[in-house]
């Protein structure tokens, strides 16, 4: 695997490869029975498809702003061995390979706050826990930031607070609630669904926009409305918010970036006759 970009005007969007993972295939497609599904993508034997780890990079003039971190480096064998990915592949070595060091991200942009998204925000370093990003802002969803530090029942396993409260101490997080301006034509807006405080990263040059809807779009597959996750908290709301996301992105064409998608993260949404939606690949 490899980064994949694309271009908007002047910005550059970068889909990072941070790893992949083998992933329960019914927690992921919820009600959808597994004959339909386990027609879409393959399934090892213990019933997993494999989801990729795969943050946005935003270059735009001077500034460099990721969006999710994957899970970084902070693992227990016992880490390891539930979610099988490979350690030596993170968001690090990604942007590694596009020609930047940690201390060349201005700004974290957490979607979530799930330890496949977030965890990737600190290292172990000489005093303990360390932003993994030293010179950025990180930016969080207050509702969300609310549910991950007194998490229900069902989401204490999704969530590692060591790896994100020692931000907050360290004073480089900035909350944000429901629409936020990152500046240089980037924003972020809640969408809720997967979890409350959910958020999507809008990207618009004045040309063209895009988007990456994180968790409320993770696969190709799911830009089906039905088709909603085991995993989402609330899947009223996934409904509302990605028929909301995908007729504007259908209707103006925007640039779409899926963050667990393995057959490829980049391309746009068509709408059939029938209000049907369909992820089309970007062009090579
Ligand atoms: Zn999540």
């Amino acid at each position: 695997m490899a980064n994949v970009k694309t271009r908007l005007g002047d910005t550059e969007l970068v889909s990072l490869d941070a790893g992949r993972f083998p992933y329960d295939g019914g927690a992921m497609f919820g009600g959808v029975p597994k004959v339909i599904w386990g027609n879409l993508t393959p399934v090892d034997e213990f019933n997993r498809i494999i989801l990729t780890l795969s943050p946005l990079l935003i270059r735009s003039g001077s500034r460099s702003i990721v969006v999710d971190v994957g899970y970084g480096s902070r693992h227990t064998e016992k880490d390891l061995k539930i979610w099988g990915f490979d350690p030596a592949i993170t968001v690090v070595t990604a942007l590694a390979a596009e020609g930047l060091r940690p201390s060349d991200i201005d700004t974290v942009i957490l979607t979530h706050l799930h330890a496949d998204h977030a965890a990737g925000s600190t290292s172990d370093g000489e005093n303990g826990v360390e932003p993994a990003f030293p010179n950025a802002r990180y930016i969080a969803n207050e509702v969300e930031w609310e549910a991950a530090n007194n998490p229900d029942a069902r989401s204490a396993a999704a969530y590692r607070p060591d790896d994100f409260v020692p931000l907050e101490r360290a004073g480089l997080l900035d909350f944000v609630g429901d629409s936020h301006d990152v500046g240089d034509g980037v924003s972020v807006g809640r969408t809720g669904g997967h979890t409350a405080g959910h958020m999507a990263v809008y990207v618009d040059t004045g040309a063209r926009k895009a988007v990456y809807p994180a968790d409320l779009v993770p696969t190709r597959h799911h830009v089906r409305v039905p088709y909603i996750a085991g995993v989402d908290l609330f899947p009223l709301e996934v409904i509302e918010s990605k028929k909301k996301m995908l007729t504007q992105a259908a209707a103006e064409d925007w640039v779409v970036i899926l963050d667990h998608d393995v057959a490829g993260n980049i391309g746009r949404i068509v709408q059939d006759g029938k209000g049907r939606f369909a992820f089309r690949d970007a062009e090579a």
